[in-house]
């Protein structure tokens, strides 16, 4: 059983951006290093939410920004762990739309709940499984560090 390890302060920026951009969704990349017992998170990317069609209940971040994203990552010798977005005044959990546009075998899908403007619940997911035919989210423990 893997966890997510964030710092404290990584845990809470996420959870802030999520209360910023209420009542739309926001969205980011999570970066780090990969550990036998689960991601260990360094540092998260804000992007910007590039739907406008429904960006309170939906997220998606733009290739040329998830390239750049994750070049920066390559240079910093991290790995994309993962992606966060928040779910204005619904639960942190995941939507059947999360999960068709969940792409990235053996990474973390971080959802945060926001009601009213004021972040409650975060939930982990790790996308497990070895194709697009056989991935499924497992309900994944983040363990919050005080330091990193
Ligand atoms: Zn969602």
């Amino acid at each position: 059983m893997t966890a997510l390890h964030l710092p404290k302060a990584i845990y809470d920026a996420m959870r802030a951006h999520g209360e910023e951009t209420y009542p739309n969704e926001c969205c980011g990349v999570l970066l780090g290093k990969a550990a036998p017992d689960g991601w260990r998170v360094q540092s998260a990317v804000r992007a910007g939410n590039t739907r406008t069609d429904s960006a309170h209940n939906r997220y998606h971040i733009a290739p040329v920004e998830l390239v750049k994203i994750q070049r920066e990552a390559t240079r910093k010798g991290l790995d994309i762990a993962g992606f966060y977005h928040s779910h204005p005044d619904h639960p942190a959990q995941w939507s059947p739309t999360d999960f068709a546009e969940a792409h990235w075998i053996g990474c973390c899908y971080v959802i945060t709940a926001v009601a009213k403007g004021k972040a409650q619940a975060t939930n982990s997911f790790l996308l497990a499984g070895t194709t697009e035919e056989d991935k499924r989210f497992e309900n994944q423990t983040i363990e919050v560090a005080e330091k990193p």
